[in-house]
């Protein structure tokens, strides 16, 4: 039974790992030969490196003898040469190719063991991830291939400079779009159509740029606003797409976007502008998710996760000045759980808590969207209901009484009501005056036998 067990864990690790390398294979086939410049064939984006980092985090130094070959095989067609020992070249090219992920596994391990989802993980990743490996797997790959006679002794520092980037550019692409998928939540429809939009928006003006060269200057702004709009994995989903579109198109220029001196040089300006293109993206959208992330924090309360105090006072104000404004009504309701201290007394305060967690979540549930459930204190709550009349407020207040009373069943043979206070928004009301007259009526439902909701104008 166990053997079984560990046998089939094998099995199926194996031929995933199988799997990952046949990617790796294909995705190198696939940047070699639509990524690649002439005369040298310089391959300008290098994702196997990328899938090489995910294929040892996941399945460890078993990885390696895999990724060893998927490199070698890759390799092997543009590395046949009559007059060099091509076989022992190819080797060292595809021992290049496997130490770098290797590498840069143990140093994001060792140094970097964070998720995407913070802006100051860029430059610690950046570093050990990206820049040490590469460049220590780019001295190897450059040297055997000057002493290979693939390229000359001149162009040595430029080519280690340009492994660098296209490997570098192929870890910055693929990672934080696999971390940020296995973290994130799937994106929503509309977030889908939104990164389809400016996704298409994007590809459209680099094909533009294709003829009118200073248009690739404008990819960075649009870059920013879709930034601004979608989360990480989708916006990574785009960088992925649209870097591999400007390189093919670069490739097919012959030169790139930018033609300046020599082509290596040409290149390398181009290289370069993909990576600082990609790491600011890519900064300001971490950044942009970590603001969002404080602010829906310091609004939350801790032990329900509905929204707190400090939510419910801006909430009002806004509410209040739209009401002075465009005479736009609201209605706001106060609610206290009935005999609270008697169950905190009989099932301990851990059991209280639960009962709170519990009912905000089940009252959440059956308001509407636009309907604001707050804890404004111990047991206590307020919603609010923008554009909403004491009539209807009141049958939104019936309902949630209602449903406390009968789907409420945190601790067994235990009925849990509420008392409700309600009211509408009156001219000349501050927050203030509403709260003290919508407590007034909540206190009155408890006077009058609590499980009651009471309402005035
Ligand atoms: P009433 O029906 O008149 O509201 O009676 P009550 O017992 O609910 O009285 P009151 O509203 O004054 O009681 C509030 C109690 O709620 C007192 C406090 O122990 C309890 N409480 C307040 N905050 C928390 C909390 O975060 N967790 C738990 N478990 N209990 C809390
Ligand atoms: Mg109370
Ligand atoms: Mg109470």
């Amino acid at each position: 039974m166990n053997g079984d067990a560990v046998f089939s864990f094998n099995l199926k690790s194996f031929t995933a790992l199988l799997f990952g390398t046949l990617i790796y294979y294909s995705v190198a086939i696939f940047g070699i030969s639509l990524f690649s410049f002439e005369p040298s064939h310089i391959t300008l984006l290098w994702l196997p490196f990328g899938i090489g980092v995910i294929l040892v985090k996941k399945f460890g130094i078993t990885a390696l003898p895999f990724i060893f070959l998927g490199s070698y095989f890759a390799n092997y067609p543009g590395m046949v040469s009559e007059t060099t020992p091509y076989i022992l070249h190819t080797s060292i090219t595809a021992f290049a190719d496997t130490l770098a992920p290797f590498l840069s596994s143990l140093l994001l391990q060792r140094y970097v063991n964070t998720r995407f989802d913070t802006v100051k993980i860029l430059l610690p990743f950046t570093f050990f991830g990206a820049l040490v490996p590469t460049f220590i797997s780019g001295i190897i790959i450059s040297l055997n291939l000057a002493v290979g006679g693939y390229i000359t002794y001149d162009d040595l520092c430029r080519f280690i400079a340009l492994l660098m980037f296209a490997d570098g550019l192929g870890l910055l692409l693929l990672y934080p779009l696999y971390d940020t998928f296995n973290t994130l939540s799937t994106p929503t429809s509309k977030e889908i159509k939104t990164s389809l939009l400016y996704g298409i928006l994007a590809f459209t003006l680099i094909w533009f740029s294709f003829y009118l060269h200073y248009l690739i200057f404008l990819v960075l702004p649009l870059l920013l606003i879709t930034a601004l709009r979608i989360r990480t994995h989708m916006l990574m989903s785009i960088m992925l797409v649209i870097i591999i579109e400007m390189i093919i198109l670069s490739a097919e220029m012959g030169h790139g976007f930018f033609n300046i001196g020599t082509q290596i040089e040409s290149i390398l300006m181009l290289i370069t502008y993909l990576v600082s293109l990609v790491f600011v993206i890519m900064g300001t959208s971490l950044h942009h998710s970590e603001l969002i992330t404080n602010i829906n924090l310091t609004n939350t309360d801790n032990l329900t996760k509905v929204k707190n105090v400090k939510a419910y006072k801006e909430r009002i104000d806004e509410l209040l000045s739209l009401f002075e404004r465009y005479n736009t009504p609201f209605s706001m309701m106060l609610f206290d759980i009935d005999n609270f201290k008697v169950i905190n007394d009989t099932y301990g305060h851990r059991a209280g808590d639960a009962v709170l967690i519990e009912m905000s979540s089940l009252i959440q549930k059956n308001i509407r969207l636009t309907d604001t459930l707050f804890r404004v204190g111990g047991e206590e709550f307020v919603i609010l209901c923008p554009n909403t009349t004491l009539y209807e407020a009141i049958d939104v207040a019936e309902k949630v009484r209602k449903v406390v009373e009968s789907d409420l069943h945190t601790i067994t043979n235990q009925l849990i009501t509420i008392s409700i206070g309600v009211s509408e928004v009156k001219i000349a009301d501050a927050e203030d005056t509403l709260y003290r007259r919508v407590d007034g009526l909540m206190y009155r439902s408890k006077q009058n036998g609590k499980n009651r909701v009471t309402s005035t104008l």
